[in-house]
């Protein structure tokens, strides 16, 4: 081989840390190196065989598709060849360096942050080529571009900081071969039957021959092309590791077979865990679409829709041309079919399972809940969405409880019209929300939310059949009046005189009085039973959530204008109005009501500034305590 000019080039930073982290971590399965490479190796076949059925001209179209590895213990040396796409000397420089994996900024935080963690990441994020710098002290990357007059190029490096490029001779065919100069210490990975097990272990289900020192290794067999009854779950277990590198097995499969109106097949995992470990996987879902054998495109986020993926699998289908372009796949119309039939596919078992297994469902919604809980918008799948969502309530003794609306509803009181929900930060905090008071007393289940999503959700979509869902300070109280009290109210005081009644009045004028413009109105409450009073939002068309949403949408520090309602039953009103009636301009009532004011403004979450409640109630625990000491005579 005639010696060309050697290139070359510095690592850029990003890959000198990652390459940093893997050379000095201890982690202990290096061996996943050869399920990147292989893996690497399989998607170039991919798309060799992809650019073949699109007719293009490809150099040595013969070539029979496949992956050969050689082991050479006494060179320590390792190769993994391909007959795929190859790369020219731009994508060789594009490709191995920089990492365009999404995520990966983020993934070398974390990993510098956890280095105890880093075997689990290592594992599960799929570092790709740079990882064989775990066992390996230097690379050389041979390769041909599909292309007919690209010049076969050499990538030479030891992973410490620079790499090299050169050009190869002419007679080289199309493909690619790394070539991994071991470590002293890393020459396992040079003998056979090591490596003949990774493969078995890593790389089974590649849908290409392996073949190592030529005797074919794995079994490529399409598992979803074979009929449900002829698989063992552990088959389905190892194939589900296979495709998402999880280390458990899925917590649901999925197979189904459709023949028509279109014939596809699909093979689809529900994980045990959600993937989204440190947010790094958002972008990384999607199932493969397969057509006729050939891998069209890989983690296709257009068969299902977002709120269904953490779903993982393979699609396959006879009916789709060969030659669809990636890009052209979203307008045609039998991919859009194939799609809506692989979402009914997985709402239909998702309604199975919680029918059938109730205790499964729930455990798949303790996980999985918060992303499927995104389809609310899904107008299409709405009565579908709306038998599988679940909510914790006022029914059950804690937030643990999960609930459908189709229990919900069994359990409504007679004439109950209405579904009613709150939202709140946490269960003690629902609980305790004057709202809720009046739901109490007439026995009404209170769905409680404690995630703005749910919230959002729950606000949307407005109806579940026939009855109308709305947030508890939004109820049409009347509605609620007609219910007969289900607690008995003992300490509950007696009914007011009418000249109490009369001072209780105009103590309410009094107080818009004190507080001015900061309310619209004050009134009576008729939904309190434990609070003295509370604050209700007078727009009937926004939700309080809504309108606090769209405040910090555009910014908006104001605190929304809010009736605010006192309940008359309660015994600091009845004192207010005895000292009313008494004198109506005594300080003591200045004093209580902007108490009442700031309390309730504090509980909807708009108190902005603590001092003036500190202050005020300071002020009138030092009273009290006067006023006690005054009682129990203690002078
Ligand atoms: P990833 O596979 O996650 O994209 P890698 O670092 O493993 O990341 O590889 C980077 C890129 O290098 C690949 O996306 C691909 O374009 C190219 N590449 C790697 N191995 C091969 C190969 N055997 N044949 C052709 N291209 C390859």
């Amino acid at each position: 081989m005639a010696t060309k000019t050697k290139n070359k080039y510095e690592f850029k930073a990003e890959i000198k840390q990652l390459l940093d982290i893997l050379v000095h971590s201890l982690y202990t399965h290096k061996e996943i190196f050869l399920r990147e490479l292989i893996s690497n190796a399989s998607d170039a076949l991919d798309k060799v065989r992809f650019q073949i059925t699109k007719g293009e001209e490809v150099k040595d179209k013969d070539l029979p598709l496949e992956i050969n590895i050689t082991t050479n213990e006494k060179k320590k040396l390792l190769t993994v060849s391909d007959t795929g796409i190859g790369m020219t000397e731009e994508e060789l420089v594009e490709n191995i360096g920089t990492i365009a994996k999404s995520g990966t900024g983020e993934f070398l935080k974390k990993l510098s942050e956890n280095k105890e963690k880093a075997s689990e990441l290592i594992g599960k994020f799929g570092v790709g080529f740079y990882s064989v710098f775990m066992v390996a002290e230097k690379v050389i990357i041979k390769t041909r571009s599909y292309k007919p007059d690209a010049v076969p190029v050499a990538w030479e490096s030891d992973g410490s900081g620079s790499y090299e490029i050169y050009e190869l001779d002419k007679d080289i065919k199309r493909g690619t071969t790394i070539e991994v100069y071991l470590k002293d210490d890393e020459k396992e990975f040079a003998e056979e039957w090591r490596i003949e097990s990774i493969i078995k272990k890593h790389s089974n289900f590649v849908a290409f021959p392996i073949k190592l020192n030529k005797k074919q290794i794995n079994t490529v067999s399409a598992i979803w092309r074979e009929p449900k009854t002829s698989i063992k779950p552990e088959q389905y277990n190892e194939f589900y590791k296979f495709l998402t590198y999880d280390n458990e097995a899925p917590m649901e499969v999925i197979h189904t077979s459709v023949d028509a109106p279109i014939q596809f097949t699909a093979l689809l995992f529900i994980p045990k865990k959600q993937f989204d470990f440190f947010g790094l996987q958002r972008e990384d879902y999607g199932l493969d679409l397969y057509v006729r054998r050939v891998l069209i495109q890989h983690k296709s986020k257009d068969l299902l829709p977002e709120y269904l993926s953490f779903v993982r699998g393979v699609v396959e289908s006879e009916d789709l041309p060969l030659n669809v372009s990636r890009e052209t796949l979203q307008e045609n119309i039998i991919f859009t079919k194939i799609a809506n039939s692989v979402t009914a596919s997985v709402l239909n078992h998702l309604s199975k399972m919680a029918k059938e297994r109730p205790e499964d469902y729930e455990k798949f919604w303790r996980e999985h809940g918060k992303i499927f809980t995104l389809g609310y918008s899904d107008f299409a799948n709405m009565d579908k969405w709306q038998e599988l969502y679940r909510f914790n309530s006022s029914f059950y003794e804690d937030e643990k409880g999960l609930s459908s609306f189709e229990r919900y509803v069994s359990r409504m009181r007679d004439n109950q019209k209405e579904i009613y929900y709150i939202f709140g930060p946490s269960r003690a905090a629902v609980e305790n929300d004057p709202h809720t008071e009046i739901f109490k007393r007439k026995g009404v289940e209170v769905i409680y939310v404690y995630d703005p999503l749910d919230d959002f959700a729950l606000s949307s979509i407005r109806k579940y059949k026939d009855y109308e869902i709305k947030p508890v300070d939004q109820a049409d109280l009347s509605k609620l009046e007609k219910l007969d009290d289900v607690e008995t109210a003992e300490d509950k005081p007696s009914e007011m005189t009418k000249e109490e009644k009369l001072h209780f009045s105009s103590l309410l004028s009094k107080m818009k009085e004190i507080l001015g413009d900061a309310v619209t109105e004050v009134r009576e409450s008729k939904r309190l039973s434990g609070s003295p009073a509370v604050l209700v939002n007078p727009d009937d068309a926004l939700s309080s959530t809504m309108q606090k949403i769209l405040q910090i949408q555009n910014n908006d520090n104001s605190i929304p204008k809010r009736i605010m309602e006192i309940n008359p039953n309660h015994k600091l009103i009845r004192n207010l109005v005895k000292i009313f009636a008494a004198n109506s301009n005594d300080e003591y009532i200045e004093q209580v009501t902007r108490q009442l004011y700031e309390s309730a403004l504090l509980l909807e979450g708009y108190l902005k500034d603590p001092h003036t409640l500190v202050k005020n109630i300071n002020k009138i625990l030092e009273e009290s305590s006067d006023w006690y000491v005054q009682v129990k005579d203690l002078k």
